[in-house]
């Protein structure tokens, strides 16, 4: 059996077909065959659990979901990735995340093996009690299977640095042990500083350098249109971010609707992100704050809208960071058509395959400094899993670095990831034709 041969897994099956396809394409199994045997290997995972998480609401009444680990690849070090919680998960999804998550890993240069768990346990309309519970249910099971020295989880979807502490806590009760087997954790109790910050800052760090390298040095961040979907962590970081940068944030998006500037002038300041982060934290929806007159005054709220088709003037730049396959074919000839020349993912596979190929197609047609640039989460969003290597080196010396200390390490991965990636490119990517 093949990785291609498994209809029931369409998430996964397209992660593998995007990185089969391109190797294909490549020079590699010409110069390294033995490498086309790795790719089979390396498609089947090591290991996968399932198991049943029963817990109880606050009516009293018994509620059961499906918990998971995919562990998918130890060859560089322990299992490393994060937990999704929410409705829609399930093992394609998983097996497709955990899969990206082993080539990530590696590209950080740290040594982290792959995988990724979750449930499909949805945290909207829960009280905190409830999420508590369920996470004690979730984490008994688990803690069976993870260790720091075996497999380190961190959030994801649904699961930020409160879910991540109810899971701590009971680790600890179940197995007597402190150690470092699970990352994101809050600041006083072995958590990284810059851990939260680290994915959306990262894929903006990322971004800086094909900007800078695209232009020879002439642009940056400062004066760009960005567009960004999803108001969660990845979104609200890299929002920031590219605001410190100098850059105009024009668009955020949650799961039912899009926040998009009404003109043509003007960026989401800090306190508006700050604002949607809070009401985040309570699991509601921004409509609720687009309604208020301090943002419909400035931004209109689309319904069911993903922001890419929907911004009023130029786009360069375009930061998909919400979930999978959020920007479709058409999408992306909107955003080449709205002068957008950078794509980098902060979620996971936010791009179709056909939006990739829109992407590849109009980069082979317009060679040189016209050519737009895009760039897969695998590399771009390894921000958020280098600093939870950091992490754990942190809490295995049982030690603190300093913010300043996190965030230059972090920087220097991901230019690292950057260099990696186009090196890597040069000595084996074929132009498609
Ligand atoms: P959060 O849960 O903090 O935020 C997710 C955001 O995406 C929310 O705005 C949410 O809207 C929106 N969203 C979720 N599902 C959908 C959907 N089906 N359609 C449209 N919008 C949706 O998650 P993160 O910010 O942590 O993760 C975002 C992406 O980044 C994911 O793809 C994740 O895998 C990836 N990623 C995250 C890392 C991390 O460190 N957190 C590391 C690397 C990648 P709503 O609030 O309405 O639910």
């Amino acid at each position: 059996m093949t990785a291609t041969n498994l209809p029931s897994e369409p998430e996964f099956e397209q992660a593998y077909k995007e990185l089969a396809s391109t190797l294909e394409n490549s020079t590699l199994f010409q110069k390294k065959p033995e490498y086309r045997k790795a790719l089979q290997v390396v498609s089947v995972p090591e290991r996968v659990i399932q198991f049943r998480v029963v817990w109880e609401d606050d009516k009293g009444q018994v509620q059961i979901n499906r918990g998971f680990r995919v562990q998918f690849n130890s060859a560089l070090g322990p299992y490393k990735g994060g937990l999704r919680f929410h409705p829609s998960v399930n093992l394609s999804i998983l097996k497709f995340l955990g899969f990206e998550q082993i080539f990530k890993n590696a590209l950080t240069g740290l040594n982290m093996g792959g995988g990724k768990g979750g449930s499909d346990f949805d945290p909207k309309g829960k009280s905190d009690n409830e999420i508590r519970r369920f996470c004690v249910a979730f984490m008994t099971e688990l803690c069976k299977h993870i260790g720091a020295d075996t497999d380190v989880p961190a959030g994801d979807i649904g699961v930020t640095g409160r879910e991540v502490g109810y899971m701590f806590g009971q680790y600890k009760k179940i197995r007597n042990q402190w150690e470092g087997v699970l990352t994101g954790k809050g600041g006083s109790w072995g958590g990284s500083l810059i851990r939260p910050e680290a994915t959306g800052y990262g894929v903006v760090y990322y971004t800086e350098h094909m900007i800078k390298h695209a232009t020879g040095g002439k642009e940056s961040f400062a004066g760009k249109r960005v567009a960004i979907s999803g108001s969660g962590n990845v979104a609200q970081y890299a929002a920031l971010k590219v605001i410190e940068l100098g850059g105009s944030v024009i668009s955020l998006s949650d799961s039912q609707g899009a926040l998009v500037l009404k003109g043509e002038e003007g960026s989401f300041t800090p306190e508006e992100i700050n604002a949607i982060a809070a009401i985040k934290v309570e699991r509601k929806q921004i409509s609720e704050l687009a309604n208020t007159s301090a943002f419909s005054s400035k931004f209109k709220y689309i319904p069911g809208a993903r922001p890419w088709t929907n911004i009023v003037g130029r786009i360069d730049v375009a930061l998909p960071s919400a979930t999978q396959n959020e920007v479709s074919g058409e999408e992306a000839k909107a955003l080449i058509a709205a002068g957008c020349k950078f794509i980098a993912e902060g979620s996971n596979m936010g791009s179709t395959q056909e939006a990739i190929d829109v992407f590849e197609a109009h980069r082979e047609a317009n060679p040189g400094a016209a050519a737009i640039w895009y760039a897969p989460g695998k590399a771009a969003n390894a921000g958020g899993v280098a600093v939870s290597g950091l992490e754990m080196a942190q809490n295995s010396a049982r030690v603190n670095w300093t913010q300043e200390e996190v965030d230059n390490r972090l920087k220097g991965i991901m230019e690292d990831c950057f260099k990696n990636g186009l090196s890597t490119a040069k000595e084996y990517a074929t132009p498609r034709r």
